[in-house]
């Protein structure tokens, strides 16, 4: 039998909209990686009469139910309460976990309040899920054919506790194992990759492919369930690969982080080193190199050359260029990739300029003109992009930043620059 998950989720700080609800999101992810197959998600307030139908509802169609919140000492913290009536059982005192949250507010040095001690209060007959991350102890139980976790709502103390405490739990609820690879995309639109593969998602059961668009990326999920890993990675095997096949070179990776991470491995597998000559995007190319752990084996610095006057002093761009063809041009990205390749001594240098916005440039060049460019041993080369006009500064830059890093892919890779 596969089994159906609710996640209610109970606060009503949810539902007036002062936080999202990131630990529903949290479990989801870690679940489906369980092979759970999650159904629903609920938010109720903190309301007595409302939270008594949620839990009603859910445990009349699905067979786990995971709460999130609710646990704390204050009269607002209802859960517990909520859900061993709907299941016929008692709330006891437990000694261990009064104990455990005696000795947390000794550890942190504060007044416990008397009210902490309701936190030791659980459901007959569960288990206990130890909260070494906080005072609210959770629990599970079995009961009525349903498998009940409540969780503390604090995301801090809500994701070690799912992962250290109702994993292991859920684990043994869980049939074989779910594996699944990502294939990263870049140069196509989400609506062109769904297009080309929509007949074929509507036809898979095993395994599944889902389609993700996030910031000018594309990322293709197939997952597949078996009863090992091995099974799992035969199923997985094919699809990948004709999924590589299709959108050619545009896959830039698979179950890897980001386009800079490529170039990194790539830079370190050729002994090569890089830099960054930067006008529209700010730092932001510097930035996600300097994210990746490691990389000062491959990059050596970077030059955010805003002004004319800095791209002429520090770059070496000429005045006359500048003057003749204005900096948001083929021939000004083209001398700052190749004044960085020099100033910094690097085998590869990238650079990007363009128009950020509010406002066209004085040379008339629309919003989201941009310019990026690559100067490697072998020449240089110069992409042209219009990114559309709509003012969104940093999605322009995240854009520009990512078509600089797939200048250092295509040619690390010996691919043409052309996507
Ligand atoms: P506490 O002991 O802190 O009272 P609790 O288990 O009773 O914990 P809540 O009182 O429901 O949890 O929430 C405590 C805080 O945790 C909230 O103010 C909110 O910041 C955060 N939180 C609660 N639920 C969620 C959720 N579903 N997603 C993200 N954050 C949440
Ligand atoms: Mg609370």
């Amino acid at each position: 039998m596969s089994h159906t998950v609710e996640i209610l989720s109970v606060g009503t700080e949810l539902l007036l909209g002062s936080i999202a609800n990131t630990d529903a999101q949290m479990l989801s992810q870690g679940l489906s990686e369980l092979g759970l197959n999650v159904y629903w998600h609920t938010v109720v307030g903190d309301n007595p009469g409302r939270a008594r139908e949620a839990v009603a509802l859910a445990k009349s169609r699905a067979d786990i139910i995971i709460t999130t919140g609710g646990l704390g000492p204050t009269c607002d913290d209802l859960t517990k309460n909520v859900l061993a009536e709907a299941f016929g059982k008692e709330l006891v005192f437990h000694e261990p976990s009064a104990q455990r949250i005696r000795s947390y507010f000794e550890r942190t040095k504060r007044p416990m309040p008397e009210s902490n001690m309701q936190q030791a209060m659980l459901p007959e007959g569960c288990t206990v899920l130890e909260n070494d991350w906080g005072t609210a102890p959770g629990c599970a139980f079995e009961a009525d054919g349903v498998h009940v976790i409540m969780l503390p709502g604090p995301p801090s103390e809500c994701r070690p506790m799912f992962h250290y405490r109702a994993k292991p739990y859920l684990q043994s609820l869980s049939e074989g194992v779910i594996a699944s690879h990502t294939l990263k995309l870049f140069g196509i639109g989400e609506s062109s990759m769904e297009e080309q593969l929509r007949q074929q998602m509507n036809e898979m059961s095993n395994p599944t492919l889902a389609p993700y668009a996030k910031e000018g990326e594309c990322e293709l999920r197939v997952t597949a369930k078996a009863d090992n890993d091995e099974e799992a990675q035969k199923l997985l095997k094919p699809t990948v690969e004709q999924i590589k096949t299709l959108f050619g070179n545009k896959v830039y990776g698979v179950d890897v982080k980001s386009l800079e991470q490529v170039v990194q491995t790539l830079l370190e597998e050729k002994g090569m080193t890089i830099g960054v000559a930067e006008s529209i995007t700010g730092g932001l190319l510097a930035k996600r190199l300097t994210d990746l752990p490691g990389v000062s084996k491959v990059f050596k610095g970077g030059i955010v050359s805003y002004t004319n006057e800095v791209k002429q002093a520090v770059l070496g761009v000429p005045e006359e260029l500048l003057n003749r063809c204005g900096a948001v041009s083929a021939p000004v990205a083209q001398a700052m990739a190749e004044g960085a390749r020099r100033v910094l001594g690097v085998d590869i240098a990238l650079s990007a300029t363009g128009v950020a916005g509010p406002d066209k440039d004085d040379r008339g060049n629309e919003v989201g003109t941009a310019f990026v460019a690559i100067a490697t041993p072998e020449g240089s080369y110069v992409r042209e992009l219009h990114l559309g006009n709509r003012p969104m500064r940093e999605r322009l830059r995240t854009q520009t930043a990512h078509h600089a890093f797939d200048l250092a892919r295509r040619y690390l890779s010996g691919l043409s620059y052309e996507h």
